[in-house]
């Protein structure tokens, strides 16, 4: 076992820091990520030995930041979630190579297992008891269902007008849950806050170079399912836009190491119109995020202030990709088509993706000949609320084949003889 994390470098300016939990630069503020030796990784990893690795993400374990050379992993199973081709849903939109990263059944049914599992092993690595995020929701179930496996104590953080299910579905690990009357972006401002004073492994803000390179192994494991290739294209969500720019790095990576030919990879992005920072900064053709006030059924992206925001701009427009922001009456539709078509029942935020997939294939801004990846990252089972008034296929009857008949419209013929 080894491990070729070396140092945090620097976003903006590229100086270093050792490993640890922080996430500032000390020179310029700007935010941190992780630094590996990739030429040791070229020699050393080859696809065979991926091939032999645990059915979860940690079979690319020599790609991500462990602190200790004898790490064990904190997994409750994460990855390894179904790339399926979906003809369906293709033929509806007019496109030949439409793909769904099906990141809704991971263990607590979102991707954020994948950051979550990576984070978490740094902070139990670190020496950290109590394990903590500022959540729109998912996260918060994500972390305590890892800090539940890990042995640690949790403390999770959301907004206070959260969806029932989501709270219920971080209640149940037993972690402390604070539900702040606010925005995300007022529950980070005190994440970070916490952070500072209680020395608690806050794994989206003093662990978030750790935590966010958990989602590069959307990027590995699409392209380990295609034969060790990239598709032309991706879609993926944005919140922070963190997940978008670790996929974009993670195809990078891939051809660094020497385990798939380099590809350039449009990456697009999608946004609820209701909370659009990096999609307005992009149709307004500038580098500035002006932040935003959430008002949109897809709370899991709802950030205002989302720190990825400039490299998730970045990313988009060097690959020639497209921002979309979708409304919250096609959120719903985006839901019940990928359901109708793949038969894949995914939460608000893969509403948001499915909705800007079918805006840029009628819109022509996808040629038919492009190999699509679309993300899916959450479980629709979290967010029933959304469809609420928008499904009427219920029939309701006594238990009579006569009551039944009646209400299908099926009745063939009347039990009364015909008069002449
Ligand atoms: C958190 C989340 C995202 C986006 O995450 P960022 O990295 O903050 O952009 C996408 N989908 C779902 C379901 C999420 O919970
Ligand atoms: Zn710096």
């Amino acid at each position: 076992m080894s491990t070729f994390a070396r140092e945090l470098v620097c976003r903006v300016c590229g100086a270093t820091q050792p490993l640890g939990p922080t996430y500032v630069c000390e020179e310029c503020f700007g935010p941190l990520e992780v630094r590996y030796d990739y030429e040791a990784i070229s020699s050393q990893l080859r696809r065979e030995e991926i091939a032999k690795g645990p059915l979860s993400l940690w079979r690319y374990r020599d790609l991500l930041p462990l602190v200790r050379e004898d790490s064990q992993p904190v997994d409750i199973g994460t990855g390894m979630t179904p790339l399926i081709r979906a003809d369906r849903l293709a033929t509806r939109l007019g496109l030949r190579h439409l793909y769904i990263k099906n990141d809704a059944v991971n263990p607590s049914y979102s991707f954020k297992d994948r950051a979550v599992s990576v984070a978490t092993t740094a902070a139990h690595d670190m020496g950290f008891d109590t394990l903590a995020c500022a959540s729109t929701g998912n996260l918060a179930n994500s972390v305590a269902a890892h800090a539940a496996r890990a042995g640690m104590r949790a403390v999770v953080f959301i907004p206070a007008n959260l969806e029932a299910n989501k709270i219920v579905a971080s209640g149940v690990y037993g972690p402390t849950i604070v539900a702040v009357d606010g925005t995300y972006d007022d529950v980070n401002r005190l994440a970070t806050l916490v952070a500072e004073e209680y020395g608690w492994a806050f794994v989206n803000v003093n662990l978030r170079p750790f935590y966010a390179e958990g989602a590069k192994t959307l990027a590995y494991e699409v392209a380990e399912a295609l034969g060790w290739q990239a598709p032309d294209h991706i879609i993926a969500p944005m919140a922070s836009g963190a997940l978008l720019c670790k996929i974009a790095k993670g195809f990078r990576e891939l051809a660094k190491v020497g385990l798939m030919e380099s590809k350039r990879v449009r990456i697009s992005g999608a946004q609820a119109r209701g909370c659009s920072p990096i999609v307005t900064a992009l149709e307004q053709g500038t580098d500035q995020i002006v932040p935003q006030t959430p008002n949109t059924i897809a709370k899991s992206l709802a950030i205002g202030t989302p720190a990825d925001g400039p490299f998730a701009i970045h990313e988009i427009r060097s690959s020639n990709g497209h921002g979309v922001a979708v409304s919250d009456q096609e959120i719903v539709e985006g839901v019940k088509l990928l359901a109708e078509t793949e038969g894949i029942f995914t939460e608000t935020a893969g509403g948001v993706t499915v909705a800007a997939l079918k805006r840029l294939a009628e819109s022509g801004a996808i040629p038919p000949d492009e190999v699509v990846v679309v993300y899916i990252t959450g479980n629709g089972l979290k967010t029933p609320d959304a469809l609420d008034g928008h499904l009427n296929n219920l029939v309701t009857v006594g238990p009579s084949l006569l009551e039944l008949e009646r209400a299908l419209g099926t009745r063939h013929y009347d039990a009364e003889p015909v008069t002449v």
